[in-house]
């Protein structure tokens, strides 16, 4: 059984704050650490119960983060940036199943550094009408290549979101949501403990199945008019009012290469301090 891990930074084990997931602040030295932890715990835990084969594909901004020379020897690790399927690159590799560790809330909603993949100026993502997250996102990709979610980490409210997109996975809460920036964490310790137990109940849902290839609507909000008129520019996405665009796609792939486009459009045209 090959097993993908999607691996975020803001739903890492003590993460709350904005310097600790930035690359080269005093801060991110240290949750680099415990972001790796996590992802050796669930290493672990996936071998315990099957896994023959983990590629963890680093998800989180620049995607240099995890300490390689820490990693359990059994991973593989796919790092840095410009992949095409952004956060699940590798899920088109003939998987069995995917894991997001370190996940968070999506734009617009309560949890500690929400967001949907721009860390400002998204309001709000809408896929098929539906509030989402990257979790939700990226849940879609891996239904249309038959690969399930079997477990998800994050803080509290993330793992609450899980169950409305991937009702079968598991769940690891490192973390309880008290604002956008504060949380009551667990210890490593503690966190590593049920990561490791629950990635190994989560083999059980492994097994890849038929693909399921749909159409699909995408909506995004944007904080400011001149991010949605940059947004618009990108062929296929129509403006739908000051601040929201939206767009059809005729598979989940297509979505999110265009959502990628748009995203990176739209963080060119942002400015510092007004956004
Ligand atoms: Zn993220």
């Amino acid at each position: 059984m090959r097993i993908l891990i999607s691996a975020d930074m803001e739903g890492a084990t003590g993460v709350t704050g904005v310097d600790d997931v930035i690359a080269g602040t005093e801060p991110w030295r240290r949750f680099r650490e415990l972001f790796t932890g996590d992802v050796n715990a669930c290493v672990s835990g996936l071998f315990a119960a099957g896994a023959t084969e983990t590629l963890v594909n680093e998800a989180h901004s620049v995607q240099r983060h995890l300490l390689l020379e820490r990693l359990d020897g059994r991973a593989r690790m796919l790092t840095g940036r410009h992949k095409p399927l952004s956060m699940m690159e590798g899920v088109d590799s003939g998987v069995d199943g995917v894991v997001f560790l370190g996940y968070h809330t999506g734009a617009g909603a309560e949890g500690v550094l929400s967001h949907t993949y721009m860390e400002s100026g998204l309001s709000g993502v809408w896929l098929d009408g539906i509030h989402a997250s990257e979790g939700r996102l990226n849940a879609a990709l891996a239904t249309e290549h038959g690969v399930p979610v079997l477990l998800v980490t994050g803080d509290d409210l993330t793992c609450v979101e899980a169950g409305s997109y991937a009702p079968e996975c598991r769940t690891v809460p490192v973390k309880e949501c008290v604002s956008r920036y504060a949380a009551v964490c667990s210890t490593p310790e503690r966190t590593s403990s049920a990561i490791r137990t629950t990635a190994s109940d989560a083999m059980g849902l492994a097994g890849r199945g038929e693909g399921e290839v749909e159409p699909h609507r995408v909506e995004l909000e944007f904080t400011g008019t001149h991010l949605a008129a940059a947004a618009a520019l990108v062929p296929t996405v129509e403006q739908l009012s000051p601040r929201r665009v939206g767009f059809d796609a005729a598979d989940m792939t297509t979505a999110m290469k265009t959502f990628k486009v748009i995203t990176t459009v739209a963080s060119k045209a942002a400015q510092d301090t007004y956004g």
